[in-house]
């Protein structure tokens, strides 16, 4: 902050508009988000919708871009933008959330501020319309890391957080996906195939005062049971930052997520051997988790403002603007 403001009286005293950070502001910022990886596929996605998929991921990461030319925090800007993915019907995540075998929404989310370490997460709860609001709320407003179902809810109620009726977050998309993991079930087949639930969203973000922070959101697995948490509000698995390395969100079967500990294995990387953010990327996500069988992807930003969208599946819904203001919008490995 200190650096900010003697940042603006020297550009001041030069006589330079205050407002001459509109596209590249003289520090670097960057973002990174990701609405899931998986089997995406151009025959499976009708031009339309791919063409609102791509508004929205670009309406994204423009407004979380927004926040970090204002002078903004990359805690404000991971918050916005995950929040906005959260709001749109198409991703799992906030309102478009697959449902559980009870035929009911339980969403997971995390946040974590790369300057202080400190972190917030909630998990199995239930008609919080932005739970990347309340783990945030968790990590600022209480003492703990962690919270889940009921207990988070009430945490929720008396911070003021909001809630929303259940017909908020029935989309039909996720019902159908509902009702056709539960004939595999009945079929005896009950691997769910990663393309129907992978859609978790998230964001990485780099500030002007090289502050970075990382979080994620997500409804987990379609026909989910007994409580089954992912990867997401794990930190060190699905999200993490460390003005250190690196800020991670990831995407993607989250017992191997949890078990190959993918955020903190790539900043560690990062960290203790000194390979670029890329290198790290790839280490864990296209060997190490190739070799456990562990479909997905991650987005990484360093305190340079390298970014990494990398992931070992078909396609990845994902989007980025670099220090030099530069927007990037994919779906397929082919963008
Ligand atoms: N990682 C999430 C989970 O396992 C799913 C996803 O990324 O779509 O809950």
């Amino acid at each position: 902050m200190i650096f900010r403001t003697l940042l603006l009286l020297l550009l001041a005293s030069l006589g330079a508009p205050l407002g001459a950070w509109a596209e590249t502001p003289p520090t670097p910022v960057a973002i990174a988000i990701h609405a899931g990886a998986g089997t995406i596929q151009r025959e499976n996605l009708d031009a339309e919708k791919e063409a609102e998929i791509r508004a929205k991921l670009e309406e994204a990461v423009r407004a979380g871009h927004g926040v970090l030319i204002s002078g903004g925090s990359a805690l404000d800007a991971v918050s916005l933008a995950v929040t906005l993915l959260e709001d749109a019907p198409y991703f799992n995540a906030g309102r478009g959330a697959v449902f559980n075998a009870e035929g009911v929404n339980e969403l997971d989310a995390s946040i974590m501020d790369g300057a202080t370490l400190d972190a917030g997460a909630v998990a199995g709860v239930h008609n919080v319309r932005n739970p990347v609001l309340l783990a945030r709320k968790v990590m600022t407003d209480s003492v703990h890391v962690m919270l889940i179902g009921a207990g988070a809810e009430a945490f929720a109620r008396e911070q003021g957080i909001a809630f929303e009726a259940d017909d908020y977050f029935h989309t039909e998309y996720r019902w159908q996906q509902l009702q056709k993991a539960r004939s595999r079930d009945s079929a005896r087949n009950p691997d769910a195939t990663p393309d129907t639930w992978l859609s978790t969203v998230g964001a990485v973000a780099l500030d002007a005062n090289g502050d970075l922070a990382a979080a994620t959101s997500t409804g987990g697995m379609t026909n989910k049971r007994w409580g089954r948490v992912g990867d997401v509000p794990v930190i060190g698995a699905g999200t993490y930052a460390d003005n250190d390395s690196c800020a991670v969100s990831a995407t993607g079967h989250g017992e191997y997520f949890i078990r190959a500990t993918v955020a903190r294995d790539i900043c560690a990387r990062v960290q203790y051997t000194g390979v670029s953010l890329q290198a790290a990327a790839d280490q864990v996500v296209m060997q190490k988790l190739v070799e456990m069988g562990g479909s997905g992807g991650i987005i990484a930003v360093d305190p340079q403002g390298n970014i990494s969208l990398t992931f070992n599946t078909p396609g990845m819904y994902r989007a980025s603007m670099d220090p030099k203001g530069e927007v990037f919008v994919g779906i397929y490995s082919d963008e």
